[in-house]
C-alpha cells in the first residue's frame, strides 16, 4: 500500500509548489475560519482518496496554511527556515527512532548528549551538568520547577505537597509559569509575580523584599524563574542580581531562555545572560532564535543527578541494556520520544559554532536597522529597548490591536501586538536571519502603504476620546 520512494517523488513536487508559492505569495490566501471546512476538503472518509485529487487537496492545504519561513512574518518568536537543520529533521523523520534507550536510538544519543555537553560548556556549567530535549521551554519551566519541588522537600515524590511552597517568577514571565504551578502541585495562588522595572526586567530588591515576607509567614520559598528575553520586550532579568538572592535563601534557580537563551553563542550577545553559570538550570529554544524547526528546546542542569531523582523510574521491559548513561528516559519527561536533536546537530555540524554566533548576531543587526528606522521618524512612537530582537512600536497613534489584524486579513504581512505597563503595541520580530535589512525596510513600507490607503483606522483611544 505504502511506497516510500513514488510518495518522496510526490514530497519533492509539493516542496516545489511551497516554495513557488512562499516566493509569490509570501502571506498565504487566508480562509476566513468559518468557512475552512466548505473552502477545503478536510473530511475524513471510509473509502480512500485516489493519487490526484490526493496530491490536489494536499496542494491546497499547502498554499493555504500560513507562511512562517517567509521575509512577510513577523508575528511570533521563530520564523524563516534553516536549510541543514530542515534537512536533519527530515532524516530524524525517516529514521524514527524513540530517544529513551541506546537500543533503538544509537549514534543519537550520542548526537543529543554532544550538543548538551557543548550548551553547558558554554554557560559555564562543570562536570556535573547535563540536560534534556523537552517538548518545547513551557515543558522546561515545569522540568525546572519540578526538580526544584524535590530538591526542596523530597517527601514530595511520595506524599505530595506537605509544605506550603511559593514560587516567584517576573510579571513579564512567561504564562507556561502559572500553569506549571498547578501541574506541580504548588498551585497557581502561590507564584508571587514580582514587578518588573521601566525596561520590563525583574527588580531584584522586590524579590528579596517578597521572599522574606513570605518567610516570616511561615511560608517556603522554592522556585525563582528568571527570564532571557520576556516574551513581549525580549528584556533580560539581572542573574547576578538574583543569583545573589537565591544563594542567600537556598532557592532553586532556572533560567528560561527559551525565547533569548541563544545568545549564549554570541560572543557580543552572552554578556546579557551573564550570571547563568549560578543558576541551578538553564533551558533556551533552538527553534526561536536558532530557526530549527519546531520544537527543540533543550533544559540544562548544573548538577544531573536532580534529573534523575525527579525523572527517572525503573522499567525492566524498558531498560535492558547500556547502563543509564546512554539510556536517555532515565532523565526526559515522556516515555517515546522524538529525536529533536539531530536537526540541530546538522544546523551546528554544517556552520560550526561560528555560524550559529552568526545567526543570533543577525537578528540583533536586524533589529537595529527597525530601531534607527523607528527613531529616525517621527510619525512612530518606540516602546523597546536596546538589545532586544522584539521591536515594540505605534504608527501615526494606529490602534496597534487593528492595525495587526487588518494586516493580516489583507494579507500584507503577519505581526502582532503587544502590551506592557497599559500600552498596547506592534512588536515586530526580528527573529528571522534569513531576512535582511531590505527585508525590514520593507515591512515598514509595506505597513505605511496600506495606512495610507485605509485612512479609517481606529486611533488609539486615549487620543480619540481627546477628540471627541
Ligand atoms: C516561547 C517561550 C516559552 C515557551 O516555549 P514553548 O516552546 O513555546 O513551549 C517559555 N518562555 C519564554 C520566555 C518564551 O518566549
Amino acid at each position: 500500500m505504502s511506497d516510500i520512494s513514488s510518495d518522496l517523488t510526490l514530497f519533492n513536487e509539493l516542496v516545489e509548489v511551497l516554495m513557488k508559492e512562499e516566493e509569490l505569495h509570501p502571506v498565504a490566501d487566508r480562509i476566513e475560519a468559518e468557512e475552512l471546512y466548505s473552502t477545503i476538503d478536510l473530511s475524513l472518509q471510509s473509502a480512500g482518496m485516489v493519487d490526484e485529487q490526493f496530491k490536489s487537496v494536499l496542494k491546497e492545504v499547502l498554499v493555504s496554511t500560513p507562511k512562517t519561513a517567509t521575509n512577510l512574518f513577523f508575528n511570533q518568536l521563530f520564523g524563516g527556515r534553516q536549510s541543514k537543520a530542515v534537512l536533519g529533521d527530515l532524516l530524524a523523520v525517516l529514521l524514527n527512532n524513540s530517544m529513551y534507550t541506546y537500543k533503538v536510538a544509537g549514534p543519537q544519543v550520542g548526537i543529543e548528549q554532544e550538543i548538551i555537553r557543548q550548551s553547558c560548556n558554554l554557560i559555564g556549567y562543570g562536570s556535573k551538568s547535563n540536560g534534556t530535549f523537552p517538548t518545547g521551554g513551557s515543558m522546561s519551566n515545569y522540568m525546572a520547577l519540578v526538580m526544584a519541588r524535590d530538591a526542596k522537600d523530597p517527601n514530595s515524590q511520595r506524599k505530595g505537597m506537605t509544605q506550603p511552597m511559593v514560587v516567584y517568577t517576573s510579571i513579564e514571565s512567561h504564562y507556561s509559569n502559572a500553569k506549571n504551578a498547578s501541574f506541580a502541585g504548588i498551585g497557581r495562588d502561590n507564584i508571587r509575580y514580582i514587578a518588573s522595572d521601566a525596561e520590563g526586567k525583574m527588580i531584584p530588591s522586590k524579590l528579596e523584599e517578597q521572599i522574606q515576607k513570605d518567610i516570616k509567614d511561615g511560608l517556603v520559598p522554592t522556585y525563582v524563574n528568571a527570564t532571557a528575553g520576556t516574551t513581549v520586550l525580549g528584556a533580560f532579568d539581572p542573574i547576578h542580581e538574583i543569583a545573589d538572592i537565591t544563594e542567600k535563601y537556598g532557592i532553586w534557580l532556572h533560567v528560561d531562555g527559551a525565547y533569548c537563551g541563544s545568545v549564549i553563542f554570541s560572543d557580543k550577545y552572552k554578556h546579557l545572560v551573564s550570571g547563568v553559570e549560578r543558576s541551578d538550570s538553564f533551558s533556551y529554544n533552538a527553534h526561536k532564535m536558532l530557526g530549527t524547526p519546531l520544537t527543540c528546546s533543550i533544559i540544562l542542569v548544573k548538577d544531573k543527578k536532580h534529573l534523575y531523582e525527579s525523572f527517572s523510574n525503573d522499567a525492566d521491559y524498558l531498560y535492558q541494556t547500556d547502563g543509564d548513561n546512554f539510556n536517555l528516559g532515565k532523565t526526559s519527561f515522556q516515555c517515546g520520544r522524538r529525536n529533536d536533536a539531530l536537526k540541530f546537530w546538522t544546523l551546528w555540524k554544517s556552520v560550526g559554532t561560528d555560524g550559529l554566533q552568526q545567526i543570533v548576531d543577525q537578528q540583533f543587526d536586524l533589529a537595529n536597522v527597525a530601531l534607527k528606522y523607528i527613531r529616525s521618524n517621527s510619525d512612530y512612537t518606540l516602546y523597546s529597548f536596546d538589545d532586544s530582537i522584539s521591536i515594540c512600536f505605534n504608527y501615526k497613534d494606529i490602534d496597534p490591536t487593528e492595525l495587526c489584524t487588518a494586516l493580516y486579513e489583507n494579507q500584507i504581512t503577519v505581526v502582532g501586538f503587544g502590551a506592557f505597563k497599559g500600552e498596547t503595541f506592534v512588536r515586530l520580530v526580528t527573529i528571522n536571519a534569513n531576512n535582511e535589512a531590505v527585508d525590514i525596510l520593507n515591512f515598514f513600507k509595506v505597513m505605511e502603504e496600506f495606512v495610507e490607503k485605509h485612512p479609517n483606522l481606529k486611533r488609539i483611544a486615549e487620543h480619540v476620546s481627546e477628540e471627541v
